[in-house]
C-alpha cells in the first residue's frame, strides 16, 4: 500500500483529499504546518508528498530543499495558490518533481500523483547500492561484485523497486502496479517468472567464488519477494 504525506495548513482542503486518498486505498498523514510537515517528510516512510508552497512555520520550498539535503528523494508535488513562471522554476529548483497550481480539479491532482508514484523521483540519485549490487538507472546497468549482469528493462525496473526498499517485503500486487502498471490483483504469474530469471542472473557473478550462497532475493511466501543486500565477499 502507497503512503502519502499532505502538507497543507488548509483543513477543508486536506480533509478532502485525505478521503480522496483513502477511498483509493492510500494510507494518508496530514501536516498543517511547515515544522511538522519537515518532522513527517524526514522520516522517508511516505511514497509521495503533496507540499502546499505557503506554510505556516516553514514555507514548502524551505520544506523541500530540506528534504532534498537530507538525502531523502521521495517525490514530491508542489502546489501553490500563486501563478507564475517565478514560482514554478524555484519550486522545480528546490527539488520538486512536479507543480500544480491552485484551484486544481481533484482528478488532475490524482493523476499526477498517480505518474509521481509510478515513475519515483526525477531527482532521484543516479545509482542505487545495495551491498555489492549496484544499478544504473539512467543506462539500466547492473552490476554485482564488479561483473556486469545484462537485464532486461522489466528485470532492471523490478530489481531496482527491491534494491531501493532493502530488506522490506513488497508484495507482487505493489510490483504488479509500480513494474507493470497492471491491477494489483492481475495474474502474479509474471513476476514469478522475472524474479525466477533475475534470481538465476544475480547468482552468476558469485557462482565461483567460495562464498557461493548470498542470494539477493528472498520470498515472503503467499506475500512478495525482498532483497537482503549481501556484502561484497571478503578474499
Ligand atoms: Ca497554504
Amino acid at each position: 500500500m502507497s503512503s502519502i504525506l499532505i502538507v497543507e495548513d488548509e483543513v477543508s482542503l486536506t480533509s478532502v483529499l485525505r478521503r480522496g486518498f483513502e477511498a483509493e486505498g492510500l494510507r494518508v498523514d496530514v501536516a498543517h504546518d511547515g515544522h511538522e510537515g519537515l518532522r513527517l517528510a524526514l522520516t522517508g516512510a511516505h511514497d509521495a508528498i503533496v507540499l502546499d508552497v505557503m506554510l505556516p512555520g516553514l514555507d514548502g520550498h524551505r520544506v523541500c530543499r530540506t528534504v532534498r539535503a537530507a538525502g531523502l528523494w521521495t517525490p514530491i508535488l508542489m502546489l501553490t495558490a500563486r501563478d507564475s513562471e517565478y514560482d514554478e522554476a524555484e519550486g522545480l529548483d528546490t527539488g520538486a518533481d512536479d507543480y500544480l497550481t491552485k484551484p486544481f480539479s481533484y482528478l488532475v491532482l490524482q493523476a499526477r500523483l498517480r505518474a509521481l508514484l509510478r515513475r519515483g523521483g526525477a531527482a532521484r540519485p543516479a545509482v542505487v547500492e545495495a551491498g555489492d549490487l549496484v544499478l544504473e538507472p539512467g543506462s539500466k546497468r547492473c552490476t554485482r561484485a564488479g561483473a556486469e549482469i545484462p537485464l532486461t528493462a522489466k528485470e532492471f525496473d523490478l530489481l531496482a523497486v527491491l534494491a531501493r526498499r532493502p530488506g522490506v517485503t513488497v508484495s507482487k500486487g505493489a510490483l504488479l502496479e509500480e513494474v507493470w502498471d497492471l491491477p494489483a490483483d492481475s495474474d502474479p504469474n509474471v513476476v514469478e517468472v522475472h524474479v525466477s530469471a533475475l534470481r538465476r542472473k544475480l547468482q552468476a557473478p558469485v557462482r565461483d567464488t567460495a562464498d557461493t550462497a548470498r542470494p539477493l532475493l528472498h520470498t515472503a511466501r503467499g506475500i512478495g519477494y525482498r532483497l537482503v543486500p549481501q556484502p561484497a565477499a571478503t578474499p
